[in-house]
């Protein structure tokens, strides 16, 4: 192969290689510029050969780009520019409709000095379009997000699920014992729900359980509070900075809203209510009483089962305190 096919070949190469290509020489005018750098910088080799980098790219003057060829050129240091930190130093894109929305390509840049024989360094930027990559990484990120908020979170009401609560209870419960602070739990189990599925059907059952959780949980104000679906129909509130008496009237509460609701249920076996209505049982551990968490639980378990016991629609609490509330 003579020079002149040589160099041929080389220019070819240079002009089908997919990614930017341009070499600057020592006082930093262009003297390479690739098909792809035209393309994408929208710039014919006519206007971008001979001219001043700097001149032509004004906006990179002090950027890591800048010094990054300085490196090169003076110091025969190679970079490789952080893409996290130079997502996309040069006005490329992929097409004139990207240029006008101002739409970058997202660019990896190497910079890397280049001895000629017998003449001055000169220095080669390589720019590749790494935008799918980033692209499918943004996605990827959000993706993980969606998943973990979804682990997280009750399939049918959306609020948090059990998982949720297993860590959040551990989390509030070494809270409390490190603070010395009150940590209330509430179970509330909604009354005749079988029933209620027997008669209007599961998928009624359903929205019935949408409906209560959404509307228990907006009562929760604090943001450490937390309602959980702790089974079927059976949720669970962590209320720390809670004390029992606290945590009673807030459980008065919650068993009124539920019934204000007034979802009709006409097969209840309690007469008079006509609604579908919880019953709670209420525990708390404190500086007196600090259970471990199995405890706890056990506790508020014992206390819905007396709910239950005594007549459903109601809040018992356990240790039962000397006074208990009827309805
Ligand atoms: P009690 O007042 O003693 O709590 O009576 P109950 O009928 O509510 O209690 P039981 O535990 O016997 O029944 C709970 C019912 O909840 C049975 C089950 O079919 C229903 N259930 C559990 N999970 C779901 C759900 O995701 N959707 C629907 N529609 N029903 C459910
Ligand atoms: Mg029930
Ligand atoms: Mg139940």
């Amino acid at each position: 192969m003579d020079s002149d096919t040589s160099l041929d070949l080389l220019h070819s190469v240079l002009n089908a290689v997919t990614l930017g290509a341009v070499v600057l020489d020592q006082d930093r005018r262009i003297v390479l510029w690739n098909d792809w750098m035209h393309r994408h910088a929208q710039l014919p080799p006519q206007q971008a050969l001979g001219a001043d980098f700097l001149a032509l790219f004004p906006a990179l003057r002090g950027t890591r780009v800048d010094a990054a060829i300085d490196q090169a050129l003076r110091h025969h240091f190679p970079s490789l520019l952080s893409q996290s930190l130079n997502k996309a130093p040069f006005p490329l894109y992929a097409s004139a409709a990207a240029a006008r929305a101002d739409e970058r390509l997202q660019q990896a840049v190497a910079i890397t000095p280049v001895d000629v024989r017998g003449a001055p360094r000169h220095c080669l930027i390589q720019i590749s379009d790494v935008s799918i990559a980033v692209g499918r990484e943004k996605l990827l990120r959000e993706q993980t997000l969606v998943l973990r908020s979804q682990t997280f979170a009750d399939g049918l009401t959306g609020i948090a699920n059990r998982r949720h609560f297993d860590v959040a209870i551990e989390r509030e419960h070494r809270r409390a014992r490190r603070q010395g602070a009150p940590l209330s739990l509430l179970m509330i189990d909604i009354d005749h729900f079988k029933a209620y599925n027997d008669h209007y059907g599961h998928q009624k059952g359903d929205q019935c359980l949408i409906q209560v959780a959404a509307a228990l949980s907006a009562m929760l104000k604090r943001s450490a509070d937390l309602m959980a679906r702790y089974g079927g129909e059976e949720f669970a509130m962590i209320l720390p900075d809670t004390d029992a008496d606290q945590a009673r009237q807030m459980a008065e509460a919650i068993r009124a809203r539920a019934q204000a609701l007034a979802i009709a249920h006409a097969h209840t076996n309690d007469a008079g209510h006509g609604v579908v209505t919880v019953s709670i049982g209420v525990a708390t551990r404190s500086a007196e009483s600090p259970v471990d968490i199995d405890t706890l639980i056990g506790h508020a378990d014992r206390a819905l089962y007396r709910a239950k016991k005594n007549g459903r629609n109601r809040v018992e609490a356990q240790p039962s305190p000397s006074r208990t509330q009827c309805y």
